[in-house]
């Protein structure tokens, strides 16, 4: 059986209170998931993305969060000479 997967990257910004959803993908096979993921935070530069599966309801439930270091905002280092 084929699973479906959605992954959706998130604008963070704890800073200024951002937390908002940039777009979503769907991806149809588990295999090298964790790479593909990596490839849309790095389009959307995204810091978060969150990965979900469709389940037998088909409901999207999350199953996964990605945080991406090299994403942030950065404005918290910036806030501090
Ligand atoms: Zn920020």
């Amino acid at each position: 059986m084929t699973k479906t997967y959605k992954a959706v990257t998130y604008d963070v910004c704890e800073h200024n209170d951002l937390y908002e959803d940039m777009n979503e993908y769907f991806i149809d096979s588990p295999e090298k998931i964790d790479e593909k993921i990596r490839e849309l935070a790095k389009q959307d530069v995204a810091p978060l993305v969150k990965l979900y599966e469709l389940d037998t309801r088909n409901e999207f439930q999350l199953i996964d969060e990605y945080k991406f270091k090299d994403y942030d905002c950065g404005c918290l280092s910036k806030a501090r000479p």
